[in-house]
């Protein structure tokens, strides 16, 4: 007789992980974060799986981590800052421009939305379908500059942006549907200000500023040169 086969974890996540992750979203807690549900994302998705083994101790520290290639995981409270602006109802299509590690992909995904993500990096864009995979997890997912958006499966009912941009691409906005949010870092190449941009049904906008952030620059038409 043949018996079942076993499946088989394709990552860890320990007692050790839960706690250290516990222990951080009391701390984004702490610096103001709120929403219950994006509290929740942020306890459940393992921010250990996107960082290289070596790193452990750095994944659940409230802190942007390199990820290889010249860029960085966000840090925990700027992901969950951003995300509490987007207000995510399941079932969202949402875009976000910047995959990098897919760490923010997963924590809207945990969110019940439906996630298409685009990323500029190649070797970034490969490594982020193997760390999907590792965590049973399924988004749209894209190589290519998002600066422009990504028109083909436009409207969205939000937009975010992890990277740094010099100015708002009209082209985002344009992608919105209406009553729809963008949530972008604007400013110059070390600070932005994160800007959350909401729709009208006119096509109008308003726009609500924060704080200030230190974002990797986005690239490419609608970003900064590569240099
Ligand atoms: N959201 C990511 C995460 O959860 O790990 C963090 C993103 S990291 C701060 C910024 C990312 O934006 C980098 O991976 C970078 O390669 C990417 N990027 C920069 N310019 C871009 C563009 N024009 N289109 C798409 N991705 C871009």
């Amino acid at each position: 007789m043949q018996l079942p086969k076993r499946s088989t974890n394709l990552f860890e996540d320990s007692y050790k992980h839960k706690g250290m992750r516990r222990a951080l979203v009391k701390v984004i807690h702490a610096k103001g974060i709120t929403d219950e549900s994006v509290l929740h994302a942020m306890n459940t998705v393992p921010r250990h799986v996107f960082l290289d083994n070596a790193f452990l101790e750095h994944a659940y520290q409230d802190k942007a981590f390199q990820i290889g290639e010249g860029q960085t995981i966000s840090q925990p409270f700027t992901v969950a800052f951003q995300t509490q602006l987007l207000q995510v109802q399941p079932g969202d299509k949402i875009l976000e421009i910047g995959t990098g590690s897919g760490y923010q992909c997963c924590v809207l995904l945990e969110l019940g939305a439906k996630v298409y993500t685009i990323e500029y990096n190649w070797i970034l864009y490969q490594r982020v379908q193997k760390t999907l995979h590792k965590l049973g997890k399924t988004a749209h997912t894209f190589h290519g500059d998002g600066s422009k958006g990504l028109p083909k499966h436009a409207p969205y009912d939000a937009i975010i942006v992890t990277a740094g941009a010099p100015t708002v691409p009209l082209a985002l906005i344009e992608q919105l549907r209406p009553g729809g949010r963008l949530v972008i870092p604007v400013g110059d190449r070390k600070s932005q200000n994160m800007l959350l941009i909401h729709k009208q049904a006119d096509g109008s906008f308003m726009k609500e500023t924060f704080n200030n952030f230190s974002f990797v620059p986005l690239l490419g038409d609608h970003g900064w040169q590569n240099s």
